[in-house]
């Protein structure tokens, strides 16, 4: 029997922000293909449900509660996940948040919380993990960027600095860590219907017909379209791809 170069069959992924939208788009194909999943996020009924919903595809999986900006709760959550699987092979920084306020109206307070928790959040993450996946000879890091990684955000732009930056942090680890054999790489969602984006709507006016006009697919994403490339870039399909910034967006950083 020939294995598929995208199986996760013995693999471990811990993705953040992994109970809800996105992250758990991504979680169910990870474990589609086979991986043991640690959901790491803060709201523990959350990611109770999200643990029920992704032992039903058939893989082992855990919730573990962390705060991904403080350093001891991810130190823990290393700890945690290596005691109950013995190795960490994905990492998916995925937690994110956003304050949507121009540069004039933002406070200091809340930029430092955008920032600390999708920018600097990743550098904990990734940090913490990085003795265990070289030790076990190599891994895949995959990091969570935005439409506002590309483009600027007149209303949000503590949001694109964070955005903008996790994409400069992915090719500086691609290329540092490159002789470890660690793959690190970025998915660009483009608008994806998600409780993050609930709010948005909620808050930007117009921005679902301004969605739906500049998207050529003429839908908002959903948390599963976001799977196949996470399996991808988390599997030896990609080993030789690395420092790259995907879009999964429907077409709506191409259209003009
Ligand atoms: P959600 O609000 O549904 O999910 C955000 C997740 O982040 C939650 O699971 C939340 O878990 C977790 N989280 C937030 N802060 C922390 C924290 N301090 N510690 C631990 N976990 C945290 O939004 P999305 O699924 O839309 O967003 C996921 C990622 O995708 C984010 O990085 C976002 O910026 C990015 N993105 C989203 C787009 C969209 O259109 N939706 C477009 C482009 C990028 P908990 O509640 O348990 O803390």
């Amino acid at each position: 029997m020939t294995t598929s170069s995208f199986d996760l069959t013995g693999k471990v992924a811990i993705v953040t922000g992994g109970n809800g939208g996105i992250g758990l788009g991504m979680a169910r194909g990870l474990a589609r293909a086979g991986a043991a999943i640690v959901v790491a996020g803060r709201d523990e009924a959350k990611s109770r449900d999200a643990v029920r919903e992704i032992e039903q595809i058939g893989t082992k999986a855990i919730a573990i509660s962390v705060d991904v900006t403080d350093k001891a709760a991810v130190a823990a959550m290393v700890d945690a996940t290596l005691k109950q699987f013995g190795r960490i092979d994905i990492l998916i920084n995925n937690a994110g948040m956003s304050v949507r306020q121009p540069a004039h109206v933002i406070s200091l307070k809340d930029w430092e919380t955008v920032i600390d928790t999708n920018l600097t959040s990743a550098f904990i993450c990734t940090k913490a993990i990085y003795p265990a996946m070289k030790q076990a000879g190599g891994g895949k890091i995959i990091n969570i960027g935005s439409m506002m990684s590309i483009f600027g955000a007149g209303f949000a732009p503590a949001y694109a600095a964070s955005k903008g930056g996790i994409v400069q942090f992915t090719k500086s680890i691609a290329v540092s860590w490159a002789a470890d054999n660690i793959q690190a790489n970025a998915i660009l969602p483009g608008w994806i219907d998600t409780a993050l984006t609930v709010k948005a709507r909620e808050q930007v006016p117009g921005l679902n017909e301004n969605v739906l006009a500049r998207t050529p697919a003429k839908r908002w994403g959903t948390g599963d379209d976001l799977a196949g490339t996470a399996v991808f870039l988390a599997s030896s399909a990609s080993d030789f791809v690395t420092g790259t910034a995907i879009p999964v967006d429907g077409g709506y950083s191409v259209q003009s």
